[in-house]
Order: structure tokens, then C-alpha cells, then sequence
């Protein structure tokens, strides 16, 4: 297997955010009672061979979700076009989950190759009472799109290449993934999405928000702690305090 590949560009997409306080998305936060502005990312993989990746499609402007900040300028199709892309030129979407700020725009990408955890998609389509986040009027239309439904609890090799690994970051949600990338300047890069929204999550072993399996979730951080031991930068998905290069500019 030919693990050279690298991944060309990520782009780090701002796309709103929400105001809750940071003890929604980590109980137990120090000063977590006041609600804090937290951004909402989303990210786009562009792939030397098989093309644009995006991870993530944000929330929905057209249904405004409760707490969201931001307007149609702020959606991933906006911020999309600014690097001049159509969601016809995404050829996969990634999702990390299909909670409501993750999956919010899922229905703008009819032509994409959708890449969910089989769990994750019983969950969204059919979850229990105790689990809550899904929105089911932001993916109902989505049923007959094309998906790669990714095995559960295992890390999975996308391309077969060693460029885009899906690892298996389970209990916030049932089939909650994060993604790993190579990149040949920025080395590796863990997208950790809400297995750990602020990096007091990681710190201070604190649960990302309500979860599915708290015990699965804890085990998630310390997964995430042995991936930045071994060298990966970390990417938050939600964290105030963690700036990053936002697109136009990437890293490569
Ligand atoms: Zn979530």
C-alpha cells in the first residue's frame, strides 16, 4: 500500500457559529454559565486525485437553528463560492455526524458522494428519545443521495492511500468520526470535529456536550490525546480561543 499521498490544500471555512454557554458543549467548563459567541467550521480537503472534500456542511441559514449566529453570507455554499467552487465541484462530503450544525446544508449537495458511519445514518434517520441534535427537516430530501456508508468502530482508510483516514471517534454521537489528513508542509492534521469541541474538552477530560455513550466519548478524548501525542496538529471545530488560518488562505 503506498502511504506517500499527501492531501494538497485544507481550507478552514468559517461559516457562523452559535452563542450558548461553552457548558453545552463541555460540562463542567470554568466559567461555562455565560453564553460565549463559538464559531462553527466546516472544511474543505482539496485532493491531488480524487478532488474536492469538504467535511461538514454547517447549519442551515434557511431554517435559522436556535442559538445560530450568522446569515446566508455565512453558509458553506457562500463560503464556497468565494474560493470560486459550486457544490457541483465537491465531489465527496464528509460528515462527522448529522447533528444540526454539521448537517444543516446537506441538501445543497445533490451530486456529492456523502461518506457517513452506518450508525450514524440509523441514528439521524431513526434516533432514540434520549438522543437529541438531529434536525430531520434539514436531511429528508437527502435519502436517495449516493452514500459510502463507513463501517463502525474502526479506522478507515478512505482512498486506500493513507491521504484521508475516517477514525472512529464514537459517543457523542453513535457513529461520530473525525478525520485525519496529510499534508506535506503542515504535516498531519486530526479534524476532530465535536469529539471535542474546545480544547478544555481534552484538557480536563470534560464529556462534548450531551452524549450518546459517555463512556465510548471519554475513550474518543484519550484516542485524540495518543493522535497529538504522535504528532497531529489538532484541528477544534468550535473553540473561541484557537485561531486559525481561515480561507481564502490554507494549509498545504
Ligand atoms: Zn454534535
Amino acid at each position: 500500500m503506498d502511504h506517500s499521498v499527501s492531501c494538497a490544500r485544507l481550507y478552514v471555512l468559517h461559516v457562523g457559529g452559535f452563542r450558548l454557554p461553552r457548558n453545552s458543549v463541555a460540562p463542567g467548563a470554568l466559567n461555562g454559565a455565560e453564553p460565549v459567541y463559538m464559531p462553527i467550521y466546516c472544511y474543505l480537503i482539496q485532493h491531488p486525485t480524487h478532488g474536492n472534500i469538504l467535511v461538514d456542511t454547517g447549519q442551515g441559514y434557511d431554517k435559522p437553528t436556535p442559538a445560530g449566529v450568522g446569515g446566508p453570507e455565512d453558509s458553506v455554499v457562500a463560503k464556497l463560492g468565494e474560493l470560486g467552487l459550486t457544490p457541483d465541484d465537491i465531489d465527496y462530503v464528509i460528515l462527522s455526524h448529522m447533528h444540526l450544525d454539521h448537517a444543516g446544508e446537506m441538501s445543497r449537495f445533490p451530486r456529492s458522494t456523502f461518506v457517513v458511519r452506518r450508525e450514524e445514518l440509523r441514528a439521524a434517520w431513526w434516533p432514540e428519545k434520549c438522543e437529541g441534535g438531529y434536525v430531520y427537516d434539514q436531511y429528508k430530501d437527502t435519502r436517495d443521495y449516493t452514500y459510502i456508508q463507513v463501517p463502525d468502530n474502526v479506522d478507515y482508510d478512505l482512498f486506500m492511500d493513507g491521504s484521508v483516514i475516517l477514525v472512529d471517534t464514537h459517543g457523542h454521537s453513535r457513529g461520530h468520526q473525525s478525520v485525519a489528513v496529510r499534508l506535506r508542509n503542515t504535516g498531519r492534521a486530526l479534524l476532530i470535529c465535536d469529539a471535542a469541541s474546545l480544547r478544555e474538552n481534552l484538557e480536563r477530560s470534560l464529556l462534548p456536550g450531551v452524549c450518546t455513550d459517555n463512556w465510548r466519548a471519554l475513550e474518543s478524548l484519550e484516542k485524540i490525546r495518543r493522535y497529538e501525542r504522535g504528532g497531529y496538529r489538532l484541528f477544534f471545530m468550535h473553540d473561541p480561543d484557537v485561531e486559525y488560518r481561515l480561507s481564502p488562505r490554507y494549509y498545504d
